[in-house]
C-alpha cells in the first residue's frame, strides 16, 4: 500500500512519519512525476489552505489530483486539507478541489487564539485527543456525509465515501488511531 502526502507546505513530515510508524509505505507528492509510481491514498496536511491551493495550481497537481479523488481515491484531509475538500467555504470565496459536500468555516475559533487541545469521542475509535491549529469546523453536512466528531457543539470530523476530514491534527498526538481508521477505508 502506498499512501502520498501532499508535500508543498505544512505538516506533511508529520504525517510521514505516523506512517512510519504504522508500517506504511508513505511518500511526498510535490511534484506530477511524484505520481507515477501509483497511489492507494492521499493524505492533505494541515498548513495553509490558500498558498497550498496556490502551489497545487502552480505545480499542476491540481488536475490530477482532482480526478484520482473523484474516482474515488482514499483520502484524508487535515485542518487545511479540509478547507482544500470542502465544496464551500463559507468566509472565503475560493473553492479547491470541492468534492465533499460539507461547508466548512476557516479560522473559525479565531486566528491568534485559536490553538487548543483537548478530548473527544470519535464515531467508531472512542476517546482521542485532538489539537487545534487555527482550524476550521464544518458548518453544514448535506446527504451522505457522517459527522465523527464534536467538540462543544461543533462538527469537526467527518466522512463520505472514501473520504475523511478532521479539523485537529491527529498526526500531532502520539495516537495513531485516526490513521489507523483512515487506513482501514482502503483496505
Ligand atoms: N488556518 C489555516 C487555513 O485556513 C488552517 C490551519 C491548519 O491547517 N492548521 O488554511
Amino acid at each position: 500500500m502506498r499512501i502520498g502526502v501532499l508535500a508543498l507546505q505544512g505538516a506533511f513530515a508529520e504525517h510521514l512519519a505516523v506512517l512510519a510508524r504504522l508500517g506504511v509505505d508513505g511518500f511526498e507528492i510535490r511534484e506530477r512525476a511524484d505520481l507515477n509510481g501509483g497511489i492507494d491514498g492521499l493524505i492533505l496536511p494541515g498548513g495553509e489552505s490558500t498558498v497550498m491551493g496556490r502551489l497545487l495550481r502552480e505545480t499542476g497537481l491540481f488536475g490530477p489530483l482532482k480526478e484520482f479523488i473523484q474516482r474515488g481515491l482514499p483520502v484524508f484531509g487535515t485542518c487545511a486539507g479540509m478547507i482544500l475538500l470542502a465544496r464551500r467555504i463559507e468566509n472565503d470565496p475560493v473553492v479547491h478541489f470541492g468534492t465533499m459536500d460539507i461547508t466548512v468555516r476557516r479560522n473559525a475559533y479565531g486566528r491568534q487564539l485559536g490553538s487548543f487541545h483537548t478530548a473527544e469521542e470519535f464515531h467508531g475509535i472512542g476517546r482521542i485527543p485532538m489539537t487545534f491549529i487555527r482550524a476550521p469546523y464544518i458548518t453544514e453536512v448535506e446527504d451522505g456525509v457522517r459527522v465523527l466528531a464534536t467538540v462543544d457543539g461543533n462538527k469537526v470530523a467527518a466522512e463520505c465515501g472514501k473520504t475523511l476530514v478532521t479539523s485537529f491534527h491527529p498526526e500531532l498526538t502520539e495516537d495513531l488511531r485516526v490513521h489507523r481508521y483512515f487506513l482501514g477505508k482502503i483496505r
